[in-house]
């Protein structure tokens, strides 16, 4: 095989980004606020393969979604098998859930890559990353509330304001047929006024068309008759139980009778959680009830909720609003050996051990060359190993951000006076 790269630099992929050292120090920290969000409420984080069997996303998230219809990477593997990676986190957590059998209630939190192959823009890319949670096994109109209290608590951690949640219910299988049927005789009717794309998407997904951007069927829909208006007794008490528990914990919400997800299995309970940032809404958080999916997927009735939420997107939405900026860790102290180099490797070794970030210069460096590195990496001391220090058994403690303030202490005290150097403001 012939490598025409030779000449140019090879670069990530079109739509993909590294997250370098530095940068990531936000990541682990948004990282770390889910996590012990999700915790606290009972959820275990859970890892499954980035890539499944095509037929997993083909029939869990469905062929007439873009993200499998469209833009999902497919491949075949070296065995010939029909391969996919990952465009969403829902599918392959219930897959899990199904192939383990865990006593339910299953609560499971993931922090994942999703890929999918779209046109790249702000906040979208083609691998993107997600944290998420799903429940199965709780049908209770109460697990909704507490889901929905999660995804408010961690946007709000992070310091987001002024997103709005947009609440629906899709009904179940007891009355959403019924209501697709007055909805198709709906459209049926105003065929001619609908997008080319939505005008034979009639019979095979109505509830899209309710989604669609395009003014002509923003139009149609508008008058359209509403799941809402539609609901059977069990599946109205649902979701005034819902509305009032959010109502309870202050919560607020907006309800959207057009927000959809249009698969059979998707029940009740449907969110998203969207903020302006001046140039059009930008979807931080979606989510919802699918209590058909595990049946669909070949398990067990089960019901279901969860939500995921695109860290890039969220990152934007931070930037924009200059909130969570999170600055990398400086380490608390910089050794400066202009010996040989062996008191610094020990004392590295030694002060890690005691838990402490410290950092030091290698390559025997002159004293000014090593000082200007120990600025540089933000540290708040310098500890100072010369000649005298070696003979005398000493450490002089310089501090880098007291005006060069410095004490000699002795070795095996250093620690000592560290930390009572650090505890001083
Ligand atoms: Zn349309
Ligand atoms: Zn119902």
């Amino acid at each position: 095989m012939t490598d025409e790269l030779s000449n140019e630099p090879l670069r990530a992929p079109t739509g993909t980004h590294d997250l370098l050292p530095g940068a990531s120090a936000r990541w682990i920290a948004l990282l770390g606020v889910f996590a012990s969000l999700a915790e606290r409420s009972g959820f275990g984080l859970i890892h499954t393969p980035l890539f499944e069997d095509v037929r997993l996303f083909r029939r869990g998230v469905g062929t007439e979604t873009e993200v499998v219809g469209k833009e999902m990477y497919e491949f075949t593997d070296r065995g010939g098998r029909a391969m996919a990676l990952r465009p969403e986190g829902t599918a392959s957590v219930v897959r899990a859930f199904i192939q383990h059998h865990p006593i339910p209630p299953f609560r499971a939190w993931y922090a994942t890559p999703t890929f999918r192959y779209e046109r790249p823009q702000a906040g979208r890319y083609r691998q993107h990353h997600q944290v998420g949670v799903e429940v199965l096994g709780i049908a209770d109109a109460d697990v909704d509330v507490e889901v929905l209290a999660l995804a408010n608590d961690y946007l709000k951690g992070l310091g987001l304001i002024g997103y709005t949640l947009r609440l629906n219910s899709l009904g179940d299988g007891e009355c959403r047929p019924q209501y697709l049927a007055s909805l198709r005789e709906y459209l049926g009717a105003n065929q001619d006024s609908l997008c080319d794309e939505h005008k034979d998407k009639i019979t095979t997904n109505p509830l899209r068309i309710l989604d669609c951007k395009n003014e002509r069927c923003k139009a149609v829909s508008a008058d359209a008759p509403t799941m809402n208006d539609a609901l059977c007794a069990d599946c109205a008490d649902h979701f005034t139980r819902v509305k009032a528990g959010l109502d309870a914990q202050k919560i607020e919400y907006f309800f959207d009778a057009k927000l959809v997800r249009g698969l059979d299995y998707y029940t009740r309970t449907t969110f998203e959680i969207t903020l302006d940032l001046g140039e059009g809404e930008l979807t931080i958080l979606g989510g919802g009830r699918y209590d058909g999916l595990v049946e669909v997927l070949g398990g067990a009735p089960t019901p279901g909720i969860g939500f995921g939420s695109g860290i890039e997107r969220v990152l934007l939405a931070c930037d924009r609003q200059e909130v969570f900026a999170v600055e990398p860790p400086a380490p608390l102290a910089y050794i400066v050996d202009t010996t040989d180099g062996a008191s610094a490797r020990d004392l590295v070794a030694q002060l890690r051990n005691e838990g402490l970030f410290v950092e030091r210069a290698y390559g025997n460096r002159s004293m000014k060359s090593q000082f200007k590195t120990a600025d540089r990496s933000g540290a708040r001391f310098a500890l100072v190993i010369g000649d005298r220090e070696v003979a005398d058994e000493t450490i002089t403690i310089r501090d880098l951000r007291g005006g060069g303030d410095q004490v000699v202490v002795a070795r095996d005290t250093l620690l000592t006076s560290l930390r009572e150097l650090a505890a001083k403001n």
